[in-house]
């Protein structure tokens, strides 16, 4: 459904939003966590397309590329499929006017005939005068029909934490995809994983695995903090229901291992330092 360029750079992400469309379970907001807003806003160009593209008035698939919807689009010029926010470039603290947000929040109360993306690029959304938070949180919480709030930043941790509990989280990395790509690669059954089980039997199994898994994510071109939040955001997210108690162990020692990696200790040590920490311990 999404470009070739972009699912091949995005699998993972692509592969999420097609089953959301196809299933009609887009969220009201994303925020999509990311290193290159270029590659963002073109990602969410494709996806207004998707939504509003001519051809897909029946059956949604892919775009057309050559209806007016999808042109428009493309120059980023359609005036209520994408509407774009960016901060007042006269105003010296960056910020983003609170006649903006009114005037935005007012035109979405107007029924439209569009799926309406919202986008606030690089929304750091410090930028946002707390007037204007205000009511865009309210409008958030009560998106009106057919309409999409992205909020694109290089980081989670600058968007505003009510946004963020209201909002799907998408991390638009391609490193993140990458190691999907690469325990693809190592393994027949995906569940089966050896690089995902951080749990090793003994000191002598950690201290290989430390070294296993730090030659595939180097062999990848994977940094380590990206394989860290891999396992802390993917296959482990199951404990928390299952067995809290290994989940904050784990969750401790990959924190642990991160400062670690942070402050410039050798990858090998810190791998193996959280290997060893992870022995068996909880079993
Ligand atoms: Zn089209």
């Amino acid at each position: 459904m999404f470009s070739t360029d972009l699912k091949t750079k995005y699998p993972e992400t692509t592969k999420f939003l097609t089953n959301a469309i196809l299933k009609n379970k887009l969220a009201n907001s994303y925020i999509f966590v990311g290193k290159e807003p270029e590659e963002m806003l073109h990602l969410v160009i494709n996806l207004a397309k998707i939504l509003n593209c001519q051809k897909n008035k029946n059956q949604i698939g892919s775009a057309c590329d050559e209806c007016l919807n999808c042109k428009w689009l493309e120059k980023k010029e359609h005036p209520h499929a994408l509407i774009i926010v960016n901060p007042d470039p006269e105003n010296k603290k960056e910020q983003i006017k609170i006649d903006i947000i009114r005037e935005l929040l007012a035109d979405l109360n107007t029924t439209s005939d569009y799926f309406r993306i919202v986008f606030f690029g690089n929304s750091n959304l410090n930028s946002l005068p707390a007037e204007s938070c205000n009511l865009l949180l309210k409008t958030v919480e009560e998106t009106p029909g057919r309409t999409l709030f992205i909020f694109a930043n290089a980081s989670k941790d600058d968007i505003l934490p009510t946004i963020v509990s209201r909002s799907q989280l998408i991390h638009l990395n391609k490193n993140y995809d990458s190691i999907n790509k690469m325990l693809k690669k190592n393994s027949v059954i995906p569940d089966e994983n050896e690089l995902m089980d951080i749990f090793p039997v003994d000191n002598f199994s950690a201290v290989n695995k430390a070294k296993k898994t730090l030659d595939s994510i180097q062999k990848e071109e994977i940094k380590l903090n990206d394989y860290l939040t891999f396992i802390a955001s993917s296959k482990y997210d199951e404990y928390k229901h299952k067995n809290q108690k290994k989940y904050c162990f784990l969750y401790k020692n990959l924190s642990k291992a991160y400062l670690k990696y942070k402050s410039f200790m050798q990858p090998k040590i810190v791998m193996e330092d959280l290997f060893l920490d992870m022995v068996n311990k909880m079993t």
